[in-house]
């Protein structure tokens, strides 16, 4: 028999808000383009069709760390203030109406990226690898349970650098629906307890510099906050 959510040996874990557990974080998926604002001001236009995703590894993820590691590699290192799904039950062909009954709860999240090298493997039809499965960037605060954050809909979510706006919208802007998403995402892996999904990030993103500090905010949700350190 497959080990219980809990028995799992995880390379990554995140604090679950009120209890004792953590979580074990297995694979992690980031929807791409899931916010109108956001994929015009990268450029593209959106499918409305179906999401598309991309991974981190499991390595790539930090949490209840104060600071964060600027990356080798670039020069335009980009916030991206996320919406973060946990699996807490295995499927695989999820029904959108059974959707929810897979999530274990939710987090504020930052996917960091490496925007200079996205635009190179964009520009030469590459994989996104170097600039998205980056050592500390996928950032994830402390979960609150599906139960204590009650539904989806107009709740707010922002990004603070040094304490100045720069992205804001609501939950309900996405444009693929997280029971839509865990829906689509199953047609491809069998989904396992212990997975994570980054529901992708508005309009807004923008690069950090050393010293910078980062406040990530979702209503209902713990505030994520790191520093940005040599
Ligand atoms: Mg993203």
């Amino acid at each position: 028999m497959a080990p219980s959510l809990f028995e799992l040996q995880p390379n990554a874990s995140v604090a679950i808000d009120g209890d004792t557990h953590v979580f074990p974080v297995n694979r992690v998926f980031c929807v791409g383009r899931n916010y109108a604002e956001h994929a015009a001001e990268m450029g593209n236009t959106v499918d409305r069709s179906a999401p598309f995703y991309f991974t981190k590894s499991s390595q790539s993820v930090i949490h209840g760390h104060p600071q964060i590691k600027y990356p080798t590699g670039t020069q335009n290192y980009h916030h991206e203030v996320e919406f973060v799904v946990f699996i807490g039950v295995a499927g695989h062909k999820i029904t959108a109406d059974a959707a929810m009954d897979h999530v274990f709860g939710y987090a504020c999240g930052l996917d960091m990226t490496r925007r200079d090298l996205q635009a190179i493997a964009k520009e030469k039809r590459r994989p996104w690898d170097l600039a998205k499965d980056v050592e500390q960037s996928a950032v994830i605060g402390t979960i609150t349970s599906k139960g204590n954050f009650g539904d989806i809909g107009p709740q707010k979510i922002e990004l603070f650098v040094n304490d100045k706006p720069v992205q804001s919208a609501h939950l309900s802007d996405m444009i693929h629906s997280v029971p839509d998403i865990i829906c689509d995402l199953s047609k491809y892996y069998t989904l396992q307890a212990g997975d994570v999904i980054m529901t992708g990030t508005p309009a807004g993103v923008g690069p950090v510099a050393i010293g910078d500090k980062m406040d990530a905010r979702i209503d209902g949700l713990s505030n994520l906050v790191v520093t940005v350190e040599t």
